[in-house]
């Protein structure tokens, strides 16, 4: 018997935050077992607010993608007969009743801002409240180790889970689309199952992964699929399960693997989160440490503008502006280049990316920035990436800074 066929009030409301899909979903899946089920969505209050430094919180970009993923959600719910509804704050929430006499059903989130929130919706709420854990691959309630004593550093971490076999079980494998097209960056499960089908059975581009996930040009240097996997519209035991199925009847290699290794990374920075909690989001990270900075808005603002005069970071910064996105290797150059090059707060970085990034996601921002400020899991003091070697190397021909800088 799963936990769900455990709660005893029937009738339900589902407040969805990280989980906006239908499929492969601990209520959706399940809907049979309840006599009614209500939905809503909250805004946080960062939605509509300013950082200091006078950034909005949530771009445009990542606004639209937002918004994109809740009307696709609506609209499949209302073909299931769920009533949804979403709330710009908790206070148009409270003046909905919608709680009242319901058991309230939530995917538990770790960042301190969706903390906050939460404590706000639960003072709202005295019925029962059943929480789940399905946003990371690995089975949070069979981890091969205490959340406590969780290695440090990711090797271990990484070693543990493999040896136990530890990931979670997708509820229901949602099918794939019968054709793909190669991208849409639109927020939705949709889209989020279309890429997944383009990127393994029909480009194959998983198989060459390994080669050629430092790249930085188009759109298939990678899987593509973190923006989806922030808002929860598809999930990361749903990715897995595939891969291994193309493991297991197309090729398995060295590529295949790596694409696991890195959602295995994704999933070590949720599990530190909800370790740490707040420390991810100080200057001195989780190892508290004193570190010195510079508060210079001027050179922050070249940075972020992409008029500092280096041109590969340059080229990233103008692209996230510009569309939302930045690979893997632009955004490790982007960050070293402000901490150790301008000697500015990491946390004046991670703030604008969290306001630029259509992928943003608390764990995994946070926890990368520290990294490279050597205030997080490195076991190195901390990662300084040379900015002039790494073009040469990634960007021999200057292909992708003539893209964004001519
Ligand atoms: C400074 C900095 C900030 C970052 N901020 C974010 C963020 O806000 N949201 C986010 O999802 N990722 C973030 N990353 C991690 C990584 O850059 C992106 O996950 C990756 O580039 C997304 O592209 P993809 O989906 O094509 O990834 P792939 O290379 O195809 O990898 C597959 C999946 O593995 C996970 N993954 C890969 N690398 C990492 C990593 N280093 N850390 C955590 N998960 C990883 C992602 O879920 C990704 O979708 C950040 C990295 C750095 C250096």
């Amino acid at each position: 018997m799963n936990a769900v066929n455990g709660i005893k009030n029937k009738s339900i409301v589902h407040w969805f935050r990280n989980d906006q899909r239908v499929t492969d979903h601990e209520i959706l899946s399940r809907l049979d077992d309840f006599t009614e089920v209500t939905a809503f969505y909250v805004h946080q209050d960062k939605y509509t607010a300013l950082h200091p430094l006078n950034f909005e919180w949530v771009s445009k970009k990542r606004k639209i993608f937002l918004n994109e993923s809740l009307q696709e959600l609506a609209a499949k719910l209302d073909v299931l007969g769920v009533d949804f509804h979403i709330f710009n704050n908790v206070k148009e929430l409270h003046e909905s009743a919608i709680l009242k006499t319901k058991t309230l059903t939530y995917q538990r989130c770790y960042g301190t801002e969706e903390r906050k929130q939460e404590t706000a919706v639960l003072k709202l709420h005295s019925e029962a409240v059943y929480t789940f854990d399905h946003f990371t691959l690995v089975d949070q309630n069979n981890l091969p180790f205490e959340l406590h004593q969780m290695p440090k550093t990711f090797t271990p971490f990484k070693n543990k889970v493999g040896e136990s076999g530890a990931y979670s079980k997708t509820i229901a494998l949602p099918p794939l689309p019968k054709n793909s097209i190669s991208f849409e960056l639109k927020g939705g499960e949709n889209p989020a199952l279309n890429r997944l089908k383009y990127y393994l059975y029909d480009s194959h581009h998983i198989a060459t992964y390994k080669e050629t996930r430092n790249g930085m040009v188009g759109t298939d240097y990678s899987s593509r699929l973190s923006p989806w996997l922030a808002l929860g519209n598809i999930s990361a035991r749903t990715v897995f399960d595939y891969i291994v199925h193309y493991e297991n009847t197309i090729v398995s290699n060295a590529s295949t693997y790596w694409l696991i290794f890195e959602l295995l990374w994704r999933d070590f920075f949720q599990l530190q989160l909800q370790l740490h909690g707040n420390t991810f989001f100080q200057k001195g990270g989780i190892q508290r440490k004193v570190i010195s900075s510079k508060q210079d808005k001027h050179l922050f603002e070249q940075w972020m503008y992409g008029h500092t005069g280096d041109d590969l970071v340059d080229a990233n910064m103008r692209e996230l502006n510009a569309t939302g996105w930045m690979s893997n290797r632009g955004r490790q150059n982007v960050a070293s280049y402000l901490i150790h090059d301008l000697g500015i707060d990491w946390r004046w970085g991670a703030a604008y990316l969290e306001s630029q990034l259509i992928d943003y996601d608390p764990a995994s921002n946070y926890g990368n920035w520290m990294y490279i400020a050597g205030v997080g899991h490195d076991p190195r003091p901390f990662r300084k990436f040379n900015t002039k070697g790494q073009a040469e190397r990634y960007d021999a021909d200057k292909t992708y800074r003539n893209l964004w800088l001519k």
